[in-house]
Parts: C-alpha cells; structure tokens; sequence
C-alpha cells in the first residue's frame, strides 16, 4: 500500500480528533479541526449513527494514522501483540507502537511532528548508542541511548527556535543541553493517552 500523500489535516478531521501531524501548527489556532470541527468533502457534516464494526476500524485508523504506521505494519504489531502474554493485547501494541525510534525522536521534544522525525532518521541524523540508526521503525530498547549527530545538531538547533522542545513523558530521560534521549521503561497504560480504546482495536483484529 501506498503512503498517504494527501493533506494530513483531512486524516484528523476524518477522525474527528487531532492527531497532531504537523508538528507546531498542531498547537496553534491554525490547526484545521480548530477552524472546522467536521469531516471534509460534501458530506463532512453529515451525522451519522456508527455501527459496532465502524467504531473499531475508526479506531485502529485513528491511532494508525496518528503514528503514521502503514496497515501492513499496523497488523505486523498486532500479531507481535498476540503472541506475547503478559501484557494485555492492546497495552502490548500501543507499547510497540511509542518504542519505535521515529516515536521516540518525536516524543523526547527533539523534533515536532513523527513525520519529521522519519525524515530526519532516514538521512542519518541520529545515532543509537553511537551507530547511525536510519531505519524510522526501530524497536528502541530500555537503556539504549538516542543521540543527535553533529551534523545534525545545527539543523535541530534551527528548528527549536521557531519550535521550543516539548517536555518528555515521564517514561523517557531526555538531555536537552547534549541531545541525547532515552526509553527508561515502557509506558505503563496510565501513561498513555487514555483517549485511544485499544479494545476496539483488538476487537477490530479479532472479527
Ligand atoms: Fe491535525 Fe495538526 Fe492539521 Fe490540526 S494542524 S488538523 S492537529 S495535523
């Protein structure tokens, strides 16, 4: 399947949440579904009852395309999910999901948006204790040290100027001075966004 190329604003206003795409503009009051809180296209405003299976693919569509995952990829952690058992399912798969390096990237503050983030790791601006990692869906350990490299520092330092770093979830260490990042712990479910309902995920998987 093809990446999705069209604007990402139409994917939050699809949803009918933000799913914060594009960085800084996502905080501001230019961000689309703050000027229009309805779907996009000729029918956009029109309401209507969902049924049980449209709930859970809106779901499973609204955090996939909130870490900007393909559907083949989406399933590939799904199925990752099911195989381990001490975590639930849906717990498993929103941890898999917030592991990945483009994640980790956006979320220490480093870069606004995922979508920057994956730029910048394909071309080789950051570091995995101390190797280049250019692969956006790594699987970041606990411990394992996300770092800037120098070429890329000067880049970043543009960019924070006109986007100051958001704070870190509780779950990362991040030094700002030194850009470096780090996943302690996988987030626990209290620490997530506790508007996603990855049950109707793992329904949606289960039909
Ligand atoms: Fe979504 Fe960000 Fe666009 Fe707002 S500005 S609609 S949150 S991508």
């Amino acid at each position: 399947m093809a990446r999705y190329t069209d604007s990402v604003c139409k994917l939050c206003r699809n949803e009918g949440v933000k799913l914060f795409l594009k960085g800084t503009r996502c905080y501001t009051t230019k961000c689309a579904i703050e000027r229009r809180r309805y779907g996009p296209g000729q029918h956009g405003q029109d309401r209507k009852k969902q049924s049980e299976y449209a709930l859970q693919l809106r779901e499973k569509q609204k955090v996939r395309r909130s870490y900007g995952v393909l559907e083949s990829q989406f399933a590939a952690y799904f199925e990752v999910a099911t195989r381990q058992k001490k975590v639930p399912t849906g717990l498993k798969l929103l941890q898999l999901l917030e592991s990945r390096m483009d994640n980790l990237v956006h979320r220490s503050g480093l870069v606004p948006s995922r979508a920057q983030a994956r730029q910048l790791i394909r071309h080789g601006y950051f570091t995995v204790n101390g190797k280049v990692m250019s692969i956006a869906s790594y699987q970041v350990l606990p411990g394992q040290v996300i770092a800037v490299t120098d070429k890329a520092k000067k880049l970043l330092k543009t960019i924070h100027e006109n986007s100051p770093m958001m704070d870190a979830p509780v779950w990362m260490t991040v030094d700002k001075e030194n850009m470096t990042a780090s996943l302690v712990n996988h987030p626990s479910r209290e620490d997530l966004d506790p508007t996603i309902k990855e049950a109707l995920i793992v329904e949606y998987y289960s039909r």
